[in-house]
């Protein structure tokens, strides 16, 4: 499962489970991003913050693990590289790649997509707000699976940090500390140590 993971928060997670329990998955490997070319013009924490984020969020499901392909990868994040990079360290694995309505909606429009289809199979999980559909779509690759719905998004939880609104049950304890630790999403917050 691919994702800025901005922060990552329990939509992104009850559809890694749900997931994970439909296709009887051996692991969801979660990926955040380096740098997202669709979200080139707004600030996004650096990728170290949401790796670690991601890490604190997934460490408790034996299931789930967290790669480091993406972020450590120069240059703009295009899934074709994410899974090239997944499938080399993991020549016999099946993989399933992970969308909300709204990235499965885009992908049309991601870098190589007639060669994502010999990647991987997709799955397309409902996610409130966006119509689920594999419209255009290659319908032997794309599954799509009815989640429980969560309208959480990691743009509004930001907003709430920024407001000094809760983040509370939307996002898991951990990442509500470690967000207030590092004081990510408030101006002049987020530094990591190797930027000052
Ligand atoms: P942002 O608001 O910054 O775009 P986001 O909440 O959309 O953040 P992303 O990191 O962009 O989170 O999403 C990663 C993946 O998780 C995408 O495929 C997205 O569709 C999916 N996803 C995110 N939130 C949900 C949700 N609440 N339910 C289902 N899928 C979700
Ligand atoms: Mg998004």
């Amino acid at each position: 499962m691919g994702g800025t993971f901005d922060p990552i928060h329990h939509g992104h997670l009850v559809a890694a489970s749900e997931v994970q329990s439909l296709l009887d998955l051996d692991e969801v490997v979660f990926v955040p991003t380096g740098q997202p070319w669709q979200k080139e013009g707004r600030d996004v924490a650096p990728a170290e913050h949401r790796y670690l984020m991601t890490v604190i969020a997934t460490a408790s499901n034996p299931r789930f693990t967290v790669s480091r392909v993406d972020i450590d990868r120069p240059g703009p994040t295009y899934t074709l590289d994410t899974l090239r990079d997944l499938k080399k360290q993991r020549p016999d694995a099946e993989l399933y790649f992970i969308t909300g309505a709204d990235a499965l909606s885009q992908i049309l429009s991601w870098k190589g997509v007639d060669q994502l289809w010999d990647l991987a199979q997709f799955v397309g999980v409902t996610r409130p707000g966006h119509e689920l559909s594999d419209k255009g779509l290659p319908k032997d690759k794309v599954v799509l699976k009815e989640v429980p719905a969560m309208s959480i998004s990691s743009t509004d939880c930001r907003d709430r940090v920024r407001e000094e609104e809760p983040v509370w049950y939307l996002v898991p304890d951990g990442v509500v500390q470690y967000i207030n630790k590092y004081q990510l999403y408030l101006p002049g917050g987020g530094e990591l140590q190797e930027d000052k």
